[in-house]
């Protein structure tokens, strides 16, 4: 019998727990989203953001740039952001514009202001087993499967999809839960042979349901991360109707990683704050 995992739910007990910690605080963590463009899409994630900081009594600040803004200009409002001591996390929305080197941009981000995780300094880390700021998505995912209790260690775990964002760091994650962890992308040979392997199974293809009941091991746990736009509606990439039939557990779209991956980053955002406040 299949079981959704309610990742609204699961994110609003993390949202508890998080409000008990800022109250104890004493104090308003901030964050600063830089939004360099108006891509629709990061319109709304950054709308989200903004609304879980106030959820929080977490201080929240946009700076916005047209697409056109040079390398410099963003890179100097950067380390502005950088010295501002009221500033405790820093978002560069992705993507940013052709122009624009997002590797030198997120590099540019403070590593201990850096809430995405995505500074070398910290992915770096997260490879070397001594993780600081985590990739909010994946934390998010390995926060669905403890809270959930469903036991990694031994099994199979199969990703697809190898993005900085989400498979790469994921690969990390699953590794220390002491999974065995295959990934696969666009170039791997028999996608079917491997994605049926998985006792666990994660895709961020970012293509509409693209994993289909014929991919997938009877009884596995499925977690889709893919958010597309289909006909006015949100879909995974995985075909929802077909896959639950035979998974023990599946993550729905909406309404599964997605709420997580704000929550992390608010639990991210408060373990900056703390990494900031030792140091000082
Ligand atoms: P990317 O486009 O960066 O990466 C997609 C990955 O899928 C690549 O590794 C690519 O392989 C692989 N891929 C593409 N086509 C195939 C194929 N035919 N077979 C196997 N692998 C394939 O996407 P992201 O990781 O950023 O995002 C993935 C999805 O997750 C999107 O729908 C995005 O919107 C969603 N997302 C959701 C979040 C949430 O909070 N729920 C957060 C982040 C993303 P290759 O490397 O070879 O090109």
């Amino acid at each position: 019998m299949t079981r959704m995992i309610d990742g609204k739910s699961i994110a609003e007990d993390i949202y508890k727990e998080l409000k008990e910690e800022v109250d104890r605080l004493g104090d308003k963590p901030g964050l600063a989203v830089v939004l360099v463009g108006d891509d629709p899409a990061s319109l709304v994630y950054v709308r989200n953001k903004e609304r879980a900081c106030k959820r929080l009594n977490l201080s929240y600040r946009l700076v916005r740039f047209p697409s056109s803004v040079s390398r410099e200009e963003l890179k100097s409002s950067i380390e502005e952001l950088n010295m501002d001591k009221s500033i405790n996390g820093i978002i560069v929305q992705l993507p940013v514009p052709e122009h624009l080197d997002s590797f030198e941009i997120i590099s540019s981000v403070d590593p201990l202001k850096d809430v995405d995780g995505l500074h070398p300094d910290n992915m770096g880390r997260l490879v070397s087993g001594r993780p600081r700021l985590i990739p909010c998505t994946p934390l998010g995912i390995v926060e669905l499967i403890k809270r959930e209790g469903i036991d990694v260690r031994g099994k199979r775990a199969v990703i697809v999809g190898r993005s900085n964002l989400v498979g790469k760091p994921l690969i990390h994650l699953l590794l220390s839960l002491d999974a065995t962890v295959t990934v696969c992308h666009s170039k791997t040979t028999d996608l079917k042979r491997e994605t049926s392997e998985g006792d666990i199974l994660v895709v961020a293809v970012g293509k509409p349901r693209f994993i289909t009941k014929d991919m997938v091991k009877d009884g596995a746990v499925v977690i889709d991360v893919g958010i597309n736009r289909v006909e006015n509606k949100l879909v995974g990439d995985v075909d929802f109707e077909g896959v639950a039939s035979i998974t023990s557990l599946i993550t729905p779209v909406p309404g599964g990683v997605g709420p997580m991956t704000v929550a992390m980053l608010m639990k991210n955002l408060i373990t900056a704050y703390n990494i900031q406040s030792n140091k000082k």
